[in-house]
């Protein structure tokens, strides 16, 4: 067998998922599902998850839910419902006509409860909050039993029905499993599954005032769909005997699914927990979840992140049980590769030197028709307008150049992108000192850039025509935080927010091509990077996002 035939080394969940399929485990089903809590945007953590899910339905020809875990009304909402589906089908992925709610499944899980009390397997507590925690234990201690744990079942069950009702204030009692007070496992001592809880829900509305607990309602929900593999991350380790322990004590259940534990992406630079998004953006740190310094879906699609770049990246981190954490660089290398393979060139100058050809006709102009992209021809040409008066970035020009900048200063030739090679002939200044533009001659013989006698030149810059250019504004994202594990030790997260993680520049310009993009829009602006149109922009002035640089400089060594 050659290495090209060879399959693919499997990760551990798609060994397990394979192994259960050839063993005819589930019949041979696989059903995966996205459970995401509707209290925030998903963020690039959650692709992983998605890409997991619903990768491994697609390799074992499976399914793959959708499924809200929105059973804390406090903290959910329709924004976030709404943008998780968006995000989703974002990346590519397609749950068809599968979508669920745990709230749909309210009455279903209140009625396994029942059936819980029943079975004696669990009791109505009466204990305030402060003595259950009290009650609990420690890791070094076994918790107590509560005096309510031999409550009669009959009593329970009348208990249970008045909290549904109404008939008692929030925290006056709680459903709990009867499972192991003295468990080293602290998860297993007798767990809430049950609080009364007056809160507006933005599914139910004011229907239950009893809401389950995410440990009881994920195990059922995840049997009512039939699940198979319950993915989901490290910290769900130590609830994983409680997860086994309901599957396998609430009677009627319809399936019987495996929860498998992996490590959740940590990255670099980057926060990822929600309660820390949120904090973000509601205390104005960024403009909101979508802002393109956050490391959100939705930001990163604003930034110009492609779905297949995100994608790419979660198959080359790959799905382990150890936690550790990626560098962001390697999500920015594969942006890079998707964008370099796939946007159209065009020029672009950020910070505009004006340049004038001194011995190109006045009023004359000329097209010059240039390839979008070096080597993808489908992307087609376009035309790019020359004149007498032109622009070219600020950095490409220096009065007294150091030995190794071979860019433009005076008495030096160069060539403009695909035109022709100009000579810097003097330097304009005002009254202050600062250069105001350059006086330059042009070689008519250099059409397209190359002299027919053989000379060479050091640099290639780009320019834009100064009577074509289109003015806009271009907003130059860093990375959020300055430090690698943001909030790490005893830092507090936000004293370690990059202050240039945003650059506004405004008057730039851009070749005519560039006029009016449509949002969502990339292009390599040749020697510069990666840019995205943002909608901000307007058909007179567009806005671009710069998505990445070109190479990644903060790997590159001096000198
Ligand atoms: P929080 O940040 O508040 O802890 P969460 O990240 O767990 O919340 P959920 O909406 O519950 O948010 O996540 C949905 C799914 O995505 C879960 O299965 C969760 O395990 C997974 N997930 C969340 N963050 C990551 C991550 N960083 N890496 C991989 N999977 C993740
Ligand atoms: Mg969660």
């Amino acid at each position: 067998m050659s290495a090209q035939d060879e399959a693919p080394r499997l990760d551990f969940i798609r060994e397990i998922v394979a192994a259960d399929q050839a063993s005819g485990t589930h019949q041979g089903r696989v059903a995966t599902r996205f459970p995401p809590e509707p209290n925030g945007y998903l963020h690039i953590g959650h692709a992983k998850s998605i890409c997991l899910n619903f990768g491994v339905a697609r390799d074992f020809g499976g399914t793959c839910n959708l499924r809200f875990d929105d059973t804390n009304p406090v903290t959910e909402d329709t924004e976030y419902v709404d943008s998780i589906q968006e995000d989703v089908q974002w990346l590519g992925f397609s749950w068809d006509d599968r979508l669920y709610y745990a709230s749909d499944y309210f009455e279903r899980l209140y009625e396994c409860a029942v059936r819980l009390i029943r079975d004696d397997k669990a009791y109505v507590d009466s204990l305030t909050a402060d003595d259950i925690r009290e009650y609990r234990g420690t890791l070094k201690d076994p918790g107590r039993e509560s005096p309510y744990r031999s409550r009669p079942i009959a009593e329970n069950l009348e208990l249970f029905a008045r909290m549904r009702a109404g008939e008692f204030p929030d925290g006056a009692h709680v459903l709990r499993a009867k499972i192991d007070m003295a468990s080293p496992n602290i998860t297993m001592r007798d767990p809430i599954l049950y609080r009364v809880r007056r809160a507006h829900h933005h599914r139910t509305g004011d229907a239950w005032c009893l809401y389950p607990m995410y440990d009881y309602a994920h195990p059922l929900s995840d049997a009512f769909e039939q699940i198979t593999h319950s993915l989901c991350t490290l910290e769900f380790e130590d609830h994983r005997p409680l997860y086994d322990w309901l599957i396998a004590n609430v009677t009627g259940l319809p399936g019987r699914p495996r929860q498998i534990e992996f490590a959740r992406l940590n990255l670099t630079y980057t926060v990822m927990s929600k309660r820390k998004l949120l904090q973000l953006v509601e205390d104005g740190h960024v403009h909101g979840w979508d802002d393109p310094r956050m490391p959100t879906l939705s930001g990163l699609r604003r930034r110009g992140f492609t779905a297949e770049a995100i994608r790419r990246f979660c198959d080359e981190i790959g799905v382990a049980k150890r936690e550790n954490v990626i560098d962001v660089g390697l999500l920015e290398f594969c942006v890079r590769e998707d964008l370099n393979a796939r946007s159209p060139r065009a020029m672009a100058v950020l910070r505009p030197l004006k340049v004038v050809i001194e011995n190109y006709p006045e009023g004359q102009t000329e097209d010059f028709e240039v390839a979008s992209h070096p080597d993808n021809a489908a992307l087609g040409t376009r035309h790019v307008p020359f004149g007498r008066e032109l622009f070219i970035e600020r950095d490409d020009f220096l009065e007294d150049p150091p030995k190794k900048f071979f860019r433009l200063a005076p008495g030096r030739e160069v060539r403009l992108r695909g035109a022709y090679l100009v000579t810097c002939r003097e330097v304009i200044k005002d009254a202050g000192g600062q250069i105001l533009e350059l006086r330059c001659t042009y070689d008519p013989l250099t059409r397209g850039g190359d002299a027919p006698d053989g000379r060479k030149v050091k640099a290639t810059l780009h320019w834009v025509s100064a009577a074509h250019a289109v003015d806009a504004e271009v907003r130059l994202y860093d990375r959020l935080f300055t430090h690698e594990m943001p909030g790490s030790g005893q830092a507090d997260f936000l004293t370690q927010l990059n202050p240039n993680a945003l650059e506004v520049l405004t008057g730039c310009k851009l070749e005519p091509s560039l006029a009016a993009p449509a949002a969502g829009a990339r292009f390599q602006f040749e020697r510069l990077g990666y840019f995205c149109a943002d909608q901000d922009g307007a058909a007179s002035r567009p806005v671009f996002n710069r998505t990445v640089t070109l190479r990644d400089n903060r790997a590159t060594l001096p000198g």
